[in-house]
């Protein structure tokens, strides 16, 4: 049973009030509420009689809530009465049955949630989950959606990493500098997913991956785990998802692409990646991001948090690399008619190395690779470089051109 403050609490006295009923005055001080408690355990406590709870609820009466509800960690006023053999209707009162809780996983913790309004025990607090009535959920959870900095941002080792904090924002670790800097990734956490639809969820990159190299020895799989997003990366990350916003979210069913699957619903931040799908594969840290097609993943590497040689700075190489592997999910079924109407991939079956002659070369060495690598680094540069795009691929810009122009112009694309 619960803490009980003494103070005030008077030892039991026996009086004889001429009767044969013995009375005892007791109460005074104060209780306060633990898991596992209810009114009438706290009057069977104090009173020596789970009956008197309803003197309990009567004295807190004034708590600006049901009477009956019990908050873990409020204190309670003990009234001083006197005891003797309860009200048999009290002692029925007192026995009603608990609600039952509710567990909900939020992004902003695990929590079980009972009903406002009981006199049944709470439970005690499992690991991990925060035992809270319904009253508090709903205002953790509406601070936590706010786009003001929260207390739901929870603060971890000043030392984590160099120079920044470590934070928890919806089950996800980030590096940040300083509190705007928080308030500032947990408004792009929730914006991706209200306004885009994608979460970010980097234990499903993780599943995702390991799903996709299952010939892969699991001493190299087991290297490739979650770790922390730099507040930088969340940043370029958003700004890449404007480039998209007419195929995403709500915007999507307005655009040309409705009715079709998004694509992509998660994000994802991992160490390293795997080097290919078979028994060499081997965990590498030279990959900056991919697209896990089937779990609808994109995942972004370690790698990528210095990177900058393809477009001058990280900043924009961040954005970039997210452009080109939100490419690949979005524009995943406008590949094929890429790939038939640019000449560069019309290849000889006789001599499959002969290109056609002057055919417009993809924009980098790593868009020979496919018509897919192609289309995404297109769009990058498109959305990054767009003088350098049109200049040196005339056509790839127009081809990109009209298709992002019909995104949002679903009448006249018809
Ligand atoms: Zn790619």
């Amino acid at each position: 049973m619960s803490k009980l403050y003494a103070a005030n609490t008077q030892t039991p006295e026996v009086c004889v009030d001429g009767d044969e009923t013995t009375k005892k005055e007791l109460g005074g001080g104060s209780f306060t509420v633990q898991p596992g408690d209810t009114l009438w355990g706290i009057a069977q406590a104090t009173y020596g009689n789970g009956a008197w709870w309803e003197e309990i609820q009567r004295q807190n009466a004034a708590r600006g809530r049901g009477a009956d509800q019990l908050l873990i960690g409020e204190r309670l006023t003990l009234p001083v009465i006197d005891v003797d053999a309860p009200p048999a209707e009290h002692a029925a009162g007192g026995q009603t049955p608990a609600s039952g809780g509710e567990r909900r996983v939020t992004d902003f913790g695990t929590f079980e949630v009972y009903p406002d309004r009981f006199i049944g025990p709470l439970p005690q607090s499992a690991e991990g989950v925060q035992v809270v009535t319904e009253t508090t959920f709903a205002e953790r959870e509406q601070a936590a959606l706010s786009v003001e900095y929260s207390p739901e941002v929870e603060w971890m080792d000043e030392d984590t990493v160099e120079g920044c904090v470590v934070i928890t924002i919806a089950g996800e670790q980030v590096a940040v500098h300083n509190k705007a800097e928080a308030q500032h990734a947990q408004w792009i956490l929730h914006t991706l997913r209200d306004t885009y639809g994608v979460s970010v969820d980097s234990e499903a990159g993780r599943e995702a991956l390991w799903a996709a190299y299952d010939d892969v020895f699991m001493e190299e799989l087991l290297k490739v785990q979650t770790t922390e997003w730099e507040y930088k990366e969340l940043v370029a990350i958003e700004r890449a998802f404007t480039h998209f916003a007419p195929l995403l979210g709500a915007n999507r069913e307005l655009s040309t692409a409705a009715g079709e699957d998004q694509g992509l619903t998660t994000l994802s931040k991992l160490g390293l990646s795997i080097s290919g799908d078979d028994e060499d594969g081997y965990a590498s840290d030279n990959t900056l991001g991919q697209y896990f097609q089937s779990a609808e993943t994109v995942a972004l590497y370690e790698a990528g948090e210095e990177y900058d040689r393809q477009l001058g700075d990280n900043m924009r190489q961040l954005e970039g690399t997210a452009i080109h592997e939100i490419a690949h999910a979005l524009l995943w079924n406008d590949a094929p008619r890429f790939e038939q109407e640019m000449p560069f991939w019309k290849i000889n079956q006789q001599n499959p190395k002969e290109r056609p002659k002057d055919a417009e070369a993809p924009p980098t060495r790593y868009g020979r690779k496919s018509p897919r690598e192609d289309l995404s680094e297109s769009v990058m540069f498109y959305f990054m470089d767009p003088l350098t795009l049109r200049t040196r691929c005339p056509e790839r810009y127009a081809w990109i051109d009209a298709l992002v122009m019909s995104w949002s112009d679903r009448e006249c694309a018809q």
